[in-house]
């Protein structure tokens, strides 16, 4: 997935193994996710990514689709990515779901000797600092965030004073350069409404897996 040079790259195993859990309510999975975690996989140089499907997220007001349809889905789009899997972690809680408990989750799970790193979009940045103990979450774990077409470069002088100088400048080193695959599932949700056929948005099986069950009133 990575190429040959990125290969080559991941052969030394002196650094701390990385593990990329990438939250979300995935409602559908797109390929715009799949295009950023991808590329984020192979820059980390990580050895494995974990979706984190949201059992509801206290950010968003709108109910997700059942969380089995959307593990189902995650599974289908990344049936060829050996280096991918799925939780339902989240799922399995009561909700919201936040983030911090999903990193202690897994530093149990891992234990200390994995760099946990939590992925984002640069849209998640509007509201951060209002994050279940941000502080907390931002000592247990790298958040990663990536670049998402349509909003700013991701920029964090505007946290001096809510979070610590350190943890400001960790948010800044640890930021992706990800291409701009301008997709959101919103726009998607809508399109199968209409009876469109978003074929260039989302993986051909989910596509199917949307048809089959009858998700998001798509009749196409
Ligand atoms: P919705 O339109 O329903 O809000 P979404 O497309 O933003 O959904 P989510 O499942 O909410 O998708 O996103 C999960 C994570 O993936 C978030 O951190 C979000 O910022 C990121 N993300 C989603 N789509 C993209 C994209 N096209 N490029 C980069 N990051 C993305």
């Amino acid at each position: 997935m990575c190429g040959f040079n990125s290969f080559l790259l991941r052969l030394p195993v002196l650094k701390k193994a990385k593990t990329i859990l990438f939250g979300g309510s995935f409602d559908p999975i797109h390929n715009g996710h799949l295009r950023v975690a991808r590329d984020v996989f192979c820059q980390l140089n990580a050895g494995q990514l974990i979706f984190v499907p949201v059992r509801r997220s206290p950010h968003k007001t709108d109910s997700p689709v059942d969380g089995k349809h959307r593990v189902q889905m995650i599974r289908q789009a990344t049936q060829n990515d050996p280096s991918f899997s799925v939780s339902e972690c989240e799922l399995n809680r009561p909700a919201p779901s936040y983030t911090l408990d999903t990193i202690n989750f897994f530093r149990e799970q891992l234990g200390e000797g994995t760099d946990l790193h939590w992925l984002i979009g640069a849209d998640q940045l509007n509201d951060f600092d209002k994050w279940y103990k941000v502080s907390e979450l931002l000592d247990a774990c790298r958040v990663t965030v990536m670049y998402r077409a349509g909003y700013p470069k991701p920029e964090f002088n505007r946290f001096m004073g809510v979070l610590r100088a350190d943890q400001v400048e960790k948010l800044a080193r640890d930021v992706v350069q990800t291409p701009l695959i301008d997709i959101s599932s919103t726009q998607i949700r809508l399109e199968l409404a209409n009876g469109q056929f978003p074929s260039d948005l989302l993986p051909q099986a989910v596509i199917e897996y949307i048809r089959l069950h009858n998700l998001y009133g798509f009749t196409g």
